[in-house]
């Protein structure tokens, strides 16, 4: 994988921006099918999986996961035969419907459908021996892939130059992004992270990868859950789109900009400051969404 990828910064003009700059960090735009934080979080591990003899990656994900698409592109390009366990038995024959499988099966990932009980043991040595007894030698990413080379990768998104930002934002999953971020900060940077999810173990888990104390979580712009969303969001996404030309994913960074705005509305950020928002890329997952939106005759969002 390349080792010197950045991304461009695009500076944001929103009517609804006030007093402060903000730019955008395309991640999305690294590469077509293997967008964003996902890019940067195999990159270390593919070069580790190779270093190590492996030709085979096994992974695990839901139904529309982002990193289970970037991961069967990813095998494709670099020459590795993927394994994805997929959550929900009832997908298996429902591949063509689901946009995000069909892609992973199109990049050639073989899939091995579980129940939601045997997929909360997706880290158990036993439940992992089996697998290896079905699937022969694998190197395993985690779900999301967030472990300690995803984490390194993830400390590249920032550059030099953009040590002149007060802020830094990001969207929270499992908290690897976040925390490559974090360390790569300095120390007058202050580094937002906004969970896609309810819940408070992501800041015990950031704590794991990170000794920084130059960030915090803002919880309030989860819209209910994970990949749960309503009006409001999908107008907002659809808005900052027509506006700023700038596409943005449901799931993740849709509900990140919208905090985002929503505080700079509310004078959260200084007179003056400047915020970089990455944008951590997922917009393969537009049309699934889009096609769950249409099944309950909501507006869906423009591509
Ligand atoms: C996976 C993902 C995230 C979350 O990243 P973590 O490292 O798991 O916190 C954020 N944005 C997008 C678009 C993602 O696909």
């Amino acid at each position: 994988m390349n080792s010197k990828i950045t991304s461009q910064n695009e500076i944001v003009k929103f009517s609804l921006i006030k007093d402060v700059e903000l730019v955008i960090k395309r991640e999305d735009k690294i590469h077509p099918h293997i967008s964003g934080n996902k890019y940067r979080k195999l990159k270390y591990n593919l070069i580790e999986a190779k270093h190590q003899n492996f030709n085979t990656l096994l992974t695990f994900g839901g139904a529309y996961s982002n990193h289970i698409a970037a991961t069967a592109a990813a095998g494709k390009e670099f020459g590795f035969k993927t394994i994805g366990i997929i959550r929900g038995e009832e997908l298996a024959d429902k591949i063509a419907d689901n946009p995000t499988l069909s892609f992973a099966q199109e990049c050639d990932m073989q899939f091995k459908f579980v129940s939601r009980k045997d997929y909360r043991k997706k880290t158990e040595s036993k439940f992992l021996a089996a697998l290896e007894n079905e699937f022969g030698n694998f190197y395993v990413l985690p779900e999301g892939g967030t472990n300690e080379l995803a984490i390194k990768g993830c400390e590249e998104i920032l550059t030099k130059e953009d040590h002149i930002f007060d802020y830094v934002c990001v969207s929270v999953g499992t908290g690897g992004t976040i925390s490559g971020l974090i360390n790569s900060t300095k120390k007058h940077q202050r580094i937002l992270g906004f969970p896609a999810l309810k819940g408070n173990f992501l800041q015990e888990e950031i704590k794991l990868f990170t000794t920084k104390d130059n960030w915090e979580l803002i919880t309030d712009y989860h819209f209910n859950g994970y990949g749960k969303i309503n009006s409001e969001l999908i107008t907002f996404i659809n808005q900052f789109k027509e506006r700023t030309g700038i596409p943005l994913d449901p799931v993740y960074t849709g509900k990140m900009l919208f905090g985002i705005v929503n505080l700079i509305g509310k004078d959260y950020f200084k007179k003056g400051s400047k915020i970089l928002a990455i944008h951590t890329g997922g917009l393969q997952g537009i049309q699934g969404m889009n096609m769950k939106l249409q099944q309950k005759g909501l507006p869906i969002i423009i591509e």
